[in-house]
């Protein structure tokens, strides 16, 4: 079922999580052992992340260096499949501009499309490990806004080429990312809203969103969203944050706040185990104060602290 359909037959909170296909060469079984505890939460989606290739350079036999491009978690698509499969839930992949042409955007929408999955999540994607700044592939989409389009496009049975007359229509139910703190690059959030709204009147039927540590910014930037007309729904990001490097590392990434009641908190933290508790606390208070709200969602970045997350959703429900 499409994300938006939920949402508008749903009456209670719906459970949403995000997992990374491994690392090449580990099993899939990973990802089930992730995934299998929180299944007991009856999940309505499980979200696969896409990751572009990375240009690295090998030594030759000759001792010269050659440029070779790897991807270092393929399988999103497989993995989408296997959860669907396994777990009967809706998967949805991350679709990323950043190293794809917009041909192999076209073919994997249509294997997506052949295995029944009904939503992708459209995104830019970040600059390549080797660069400053994104660059698109040379015939490949520079903004998601254009993978918007792409995606719009192959439901309305336009395909790349122009001689297929007639294609099947995809029917695909489209979300977009959304930055209560901005995105990074963005010179200010009225500015990124208003790119957001693009991707809304493009098409992009649901936001979710940049993860948050103070609902303020999620609440205040759902009352700007409104303000300038954007009237989908908007799925709140939440991630444990685990540890006292993240504390650092993640504003820095993601370009979001941490607020001071958790820094401190997590300072006082002396053992990794006690860094879990303060993530999970925070994680419970923020989800408690989301569903008495009314958020429509609760969608996790479990992202390698699946038993964090669990703690939280059994003390929730
Ligand atoms: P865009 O909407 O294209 O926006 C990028 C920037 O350009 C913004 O600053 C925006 O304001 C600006 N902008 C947008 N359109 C225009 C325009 N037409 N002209 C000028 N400026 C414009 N990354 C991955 O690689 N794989 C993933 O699986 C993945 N999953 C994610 C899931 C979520 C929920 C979120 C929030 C992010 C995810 N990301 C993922 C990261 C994401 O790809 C990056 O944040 C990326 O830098 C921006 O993606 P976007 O889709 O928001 O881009």
């Amino acid at each position: 079922m499409k994300v938006t359909e939920y949402l508008a037959n749903s009456n209670g909170p719906i459970i949403s999580l995000e997992i990374l296909p491994p690392t090449k060469g580990q099993s899939i079984d990973s990802i089930y052992a992730h995934l299998d505890p929180l299944m007991e939460f009856k999940p309505s989606f499980v979200n696969v992340t896409y990751h572009r290739a990375e240009q690295v350079y090998k030594k030759r036999a000759d001792g010269n260096f050659e440029r070779v491009e790897i991807r270092k978690r393929p399988g999103t698509v497989g993995i989408c499949a296997a959860i669907m499969n396994k777990y009967k839930v809706e998967a949805i992949p991350h679709l990323i501009c950043g190293g794809f042409s917009k041909e192999e955007t076209e073919n994997a929408l249509i294997d997506l499309h052949f295995l029944g999955v009904k939503n992708v999540l459209a995104l830019r994607g970040d600059a390549a490990a080797n660069e400053k700044f994104f660059t698109a592939h040379p015939s490949g989409h520079r903004y998601a806004e254009d993978l918007v389009k792409q995606v719009i496009g192959l439901n309305n049975g336009n395909y790349l080429e122009e001689d297929i007359m007639e294609g099947v229509k995809t029917d695909f139910c489209i979300g977009v990312a959304g930055y209560p703190e901005k995105h990074f690059e963005a010179p200010n959030l009225d500015t990124d809203i208003y790119y957001l709204k693009r991707k809304v009147e493009l098409g992009a039927g649901y936001i979710v969103s940049q993860m948050f540590f103070n609902n303020a910014h999620y609440y205040n930037y759902i009352n700007r969203c409104r303000e300038n007309g954007i009237n989908v729904p908007i799925i709140p990001g939440l991630k444990p944050l685990t540890s006292k490097r993240q504390l650092t590392m993640i504003p820095s990434i993601f370009n979001v706040e941490v607020p001071v009641d958790l820094y401190t908190e997590m300072m006082k933290a002396k053992d990794a185990a006690a860094c879990d508790k303060v993530g999970e606390e925070w994680l419970y208070e923020q989800c408690k104060d989301l569903l008495k709200n009314n958020a429509p969602v609760l969608h996790f970045y479990t992202l390698g602290k699946p038993q964090v997350v669990y703690n939280v959703l059994k003390r929730l429900f």
